[in-house]
């Protein structure tokens, strides 16, 4: 098990990188941090490496305390964005060069080199030099030298932000297969969480240093705790409405008085909120009745194939609404061209975010 206990990170200047930072992570597990440029993911990982040393915290590995070992004795795996091969070497002696390190007889270490090689399905590029390989096969080639010497934990930086976004499926497969089968507990750093969510068992959330939230895709995806994580999990990004919270069950949006379906954990009376609805949990009827009264002005349909999603706006809102009954969409396309109006249906799931830090007080 990995332990990270409030790890902090100050660099010159008095950059705080890192704070107040606690994480654990099961054997096993594949864990993606996952943040906007800055909010201190590499830098985590650099600590965990032993690349930097924190300025204050510990890291324990397994209980035991290593936040002052050395990155060689850490039994770590690294694979970055740059592929960083030795351009002079052999992709062969590229892949065997850590266990060269580890002073392994060249027979083994070649062996060894050979089967992970032939698991990554590069054995025929052997003799190359890595500027005669591609980026997806650089990248494989330092996947195969970070995983040869059996780490105990596997760290990776971007590993996909240089490639294509072809070679970028091709790639997250692999990752994926060589983490099921050996059963490495796997560290990945990306901005993108649509990788985070296809990759990862549990996926924090950094913004500023601070983690905002750490738990499985589906419930960062259906219960964000605040705002940040509601804002950055999820395509079609989460919809928001405004609104002013009338009593503790009641809200009203543009003078419209509806009831809200959710329990929260505290009397938000008087409050302004912001509602935060998926695409698909949120629908819309024709014609205005007293169970849907809430307006939303239609400005664009998209024909995605197997729905349509409508795009509209309540008030300065904009929404987009998965709709699946794709017999409509003569319909809404007309009114989308002469501005007409839907009757929302808000759906019986949803966050209701508190305007003022932005915090999500629906009790779940
Ligand atoms: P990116 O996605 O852009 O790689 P990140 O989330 O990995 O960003 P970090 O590289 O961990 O972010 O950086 C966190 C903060 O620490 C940033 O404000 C960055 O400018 C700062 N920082 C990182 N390395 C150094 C350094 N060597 N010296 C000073 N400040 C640094």
């Amino acid at each position: 098990m990995i332990e990270i206990k409030n790890l902090k990170k100050v660099f010159d200047h008095n950059v705080v990188a890192l704070e107040k930072f606690n994480l654990r992570i099961e054997d096993g597990q594949f864990i993606a941090l996952l943040g906007p440029s800055g909010c201190g993911k590499s830098t985590t990982l650099n600590c965990l490496a032993g690349l930097l040393d924190p300025t204050e915290g510990t890291i324990l590995f397994d209980g035991k305390d290593v936040t002052k070992t050395v990155p060689k004795d850490r039994n770590i795996g690294m694979v970055f964005q740059s592929y960083a091969l030795y351009p002079h070497l052999s992709v062969l002696d590229n892949i065997a060069f850590p266990l060269k390190q580890k002073g392994v007889a060249k027979q083994e270490r070649y062996m060894k080199a050979r089967d992970v090689a032939n698991k990554l399905q590069i054995n025929h590029l052997l003799d190359r030099k890595p500027a005669q390989l591609s980026g997806g096969q650089q990248q494989r080639v330092a996947l195969c030298r970070a995983i040869v010497k059996e780490p105990k934990i596997l760290l990776l930086d971007e590993p996909m932000s240089n490639l294509d976004a072809r070679l970028k499926i091709e790639i997250r497969e692999v990752i994926k297969s060589i983490q099921q089968d050996l059963g490495v507990t796997t560290i990945l750093v990306t901005h993108d969480q649509e990788e985070a969510m296809a990759l990862a068992d549990k996926i924090a959330i950094l913004d500023g240093g601070e983690i905002q939230q750490y738990n499985t895709p589906d419930i960062l995806y259906e219960c964000p705790n605040n705002l940040f994580v509601a804002n950055f999990m999820g395509n079609p990004p989460m919809n928001f409405i405004h609104a002013t919270m009338l009593d503790s069950t009641h809200f009203s949006i543009g003078g419209i008085k509806l009831k809200c379906a959710m329990k929260l954990d505290t009397d938000l009376s008087g409050k302004q909120i912001k509602l935060g609805i998926r695409s698909h949990l949120m629908s819309f009827v024709f014609e205005k009745d007293e169970d849907h009264p809430l307006s939303m002005q239609v400005r664009i349909v998209e024909n995605l194939g197997k729905e349509l999603l409508v795009y509209g706006t309540v008030g300065n809102d904009g929404l987009r609404i998965s709709y699946p009954d794709k017999s409509r969409y003569g319909l809404l396309k007309a009114l989308a061209k002469d501005k007409g109006y839907v009757y929302l249906e808000l759906g019986r799931r949803y966050n209701v975010f508190e305007i003022l830090g932005g915090r999500n007080c629906v009790l779940f």
